[in-house]
Formats: C-alpha cells, structure tokens, sequence
C-alpha cells in the first residue's frame, strides 16, 4: 500500500502519518517523486482500513499495491528513477554506456581500456577484481589490488567505476574504490548480500539471474529498497533457455516489460547474454530499440588474450565502431548518447 501526500504535506503531517504506520507495525518507506512525497507501507494489509489514514492532513489517498513488490513498482512512483553517478544520469534521456574488461589483469591492461572506452564515450568503467568463476581454478581476480587499479583509472579518466561484490568483506572493501556495487546474475537471489547492499550509500547494479523470472528479479531489487537505498540499476544479461548457440538468451521483452512495471533504470549486457563479440553491436542496437536506458559491455585490448570472457569482448576498435554506430538508434530512440 502507499500513502500518496498532497503536494502541500507539511514535515509535521508526513511525520504523523510515518508514526501512524509505525505504531501499527508498519514499514514506512519515503519515496521521493520530483513533485510530491509517497509513502510506501510494508505490513499487514488487513489492518490498513482500521488506521484511518485518508482522514489525516495532508494525505490525498491511500492506493493499495497489487503487486508482490511494491517499492520499485511503477504503481508507487509514476515517473522514472533517476540515478546519478559523476556526470552520468541514468534512467533520464542519457544513454548511460559501462564498458571495461571482464577482470582487471594488470594495470597495462585497464588503463588501456579505460582510456580508449572513455574516448568512444562511455561513462562507466567496468573491471572484475572480485570474479565468480564457475571453476574454482580459473582466474579469481586480484582482489584489493584490481579495486585499487580502477580508482586509479577513474581517477586518470574522469569515468566512474562499477565493480561486483560477492559478500561483505568484499562489499565493504569496494565501498572505498568503486562509484557503484554489482550484483552479479549468481547472487542476484543472495538476500543477504542484498540486505547489506541496501544498507550502503551506493548506487547498485542488480543483474538477473539466469534462471529468475521477472518477478522474482524485482522482488531482489525490492530487497535492497527495503532497507533503504533507492538507488538500483536494473540489469538484463541474458537468461537460460533450451538454446546453446548463444551462452544465455537476451530477453529484451524483459527490457521492454521491466521498464512498464518498475521506475528503476534498466540496462541491458549483451555480452554475457550473448557470450559471442560478434553479435554483441547488433544486441546492443536491439536494446536501445527495445528502451534500455544503458548498455554495459565488455571490451578488452587484446581479447584473444583476456583470462576471463575474451571471446565475447569487443576489441577497442570495435567499441569505438559500436558507439559510432548507436548514435543512429539513440537519436531514432529520443535518446542522448
Ligand atoms: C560480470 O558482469 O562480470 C558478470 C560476471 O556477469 P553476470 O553476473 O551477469 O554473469
Ligand atoms: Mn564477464
């Protein structure tokens, strides 16, 4: 249920209306819309009518939530989330593109790719030090060193930098080097590690899980609205499907459908979706059509050597190709890139 306040609600009446709710053992939830206040309520929805809260000054209604989630549902907030990250916006007119290698491997390496994405455009740079591999012999990432290496980089180029975080200690490490914390499509159901991301001040990258429905993907990013950070950065990067030809199947009805049922930013990864460096600019032009606000894509300078996903990272050139060749869709699309 939300509790939508006049555009006139004074701090005292919100306050009065957030104590009501919290007497009645009610989570009270502020979501802030450019206009006006709504306020989110998580409790028992039987108890609702008895709180007479449409009587209190300053509410204009109460609008129960149909939804299974209700803090990220277009039903509480009708107008987009905007995410700010240095000089980047996503979920506005802004296509916001990530782009960097799979994992840091040295300093040559990401100082190489984030200076030539950063040159074609992006915003973001991306760079594993933390890597889920499905083997635990392959390549695990350097750790502290690689979040050191992508400060740097940030620095030297003026991009902000994403990283995935596994559990709290690599959580709470990232929190000093990086702009915005993954949640990679593995943990995407690891409540706990949304629980802890949900109580930092960063934005979150919350990618799907291969296996996870739409609903089932919201409700993670509702985890994360539930404890406090409003700031989620839905990411499609393909689902598991019958299909082998690709590495996963990029579904970007969910693009479309997320983008009807939530305010949040939606981005899409063609390069995990796909696992193949060819198809990644035509998926990434299909998003853009289909209403991503973003792209995040891997890029490497010598791909044939990456130690993790070279096969489906774009060479430099071909990032650079690849941006040239969104301007066309961006602008078809209504969007800045
Ligand atoms: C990644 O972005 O590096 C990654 C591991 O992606 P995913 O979690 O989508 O597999
Ligand atoms: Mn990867």
């Amino acid at each position: 249920m939300v509790v939508v306040m006049k555009l006139t609600a004074k701090p005292e009446e919100i306050a009065a209306v957030k104590q009501r709710l919290e007497e009645a053992g009610f989570q009270a939830h502020f979501i802030h819309g450019v206009k006006r206040l709504v306020i989110g309520a998580v409790g028992d929805r039987r108890v609702i009518d008895s709180l007479g809260l449409v009587a209190l000054p300053g509410v204009e209604k109460v609008v129960p939530i149909m939804k299974p989630y209700k803090l990220v549902s277009r039903e509480v907030k009708g107008e987009n989330s905007l995410i700010k990250v240095k000089d980047a916006v996503f979920g506005g007119r802004e296509l916001v593109v990530i782009a960097g290698p799979c994992a840091v491997e040295s300093r040559e390496q990401l100082f190489a790719a984030a200076q030539s994405v950063a040159a074609a455009g992006a915003k973001v740079l991306r760079g594993g030090a933390f890597k889920p591999r499905t083997s635990p012999y392959s390549f695990q990432g350097l750790g502290e060193k690689g979040l050191q290496l992508l400060a740097e980089a940030a620095q030297l180029t003026g991009l902000a930098v994403v990283s995935e975080v596994l559990d709290e200690p690599s959580l709470e490490m990232a929190l000093e080097y990086v702009d915005i914390v993954q949640v990679g499509a593995r943990n995407m159901q690891n409540f706990r590690l949304l629980q802890s991301v949900g109580r930092c001040n960063k934005p979150v990258l919350l990618k799907r899980g291969f296996s996870a429905t739409i609903d089932e993907w919201l409700m993670a990013a509702e985890y994360i609205l539930s404890e406090g950070n409003e700031q989620v950065i839905l990411c499609e990067r393909g689902i598991r499907t019958f299909e082998t030809a690709t590495r996963n199947t990029l579904d970007l009805s969910a693009v479309s459908l997320v983008k009807e049922l939530s305010h949040l930013p939606v981005i899409a990864d063609p390069s995990h979706a796909t696992g193949n460096s060819r198809l990644v600019i035509p998926m990434s032009k299909a998003a853009v059509a289909a209403g991503a606000d973003g792209l995040l894509v891997e890029v490497h300078p010598d791909p044939a050597r990456a130690l993790c996903d070279g096969p489906q990272s774009l060479s430099t050139e071909d990032f650079q190709l690849m941006m040239e060749e969104l301007q066309g869709i961006a602008t078809a699309m209504g969007r800045d890139l």
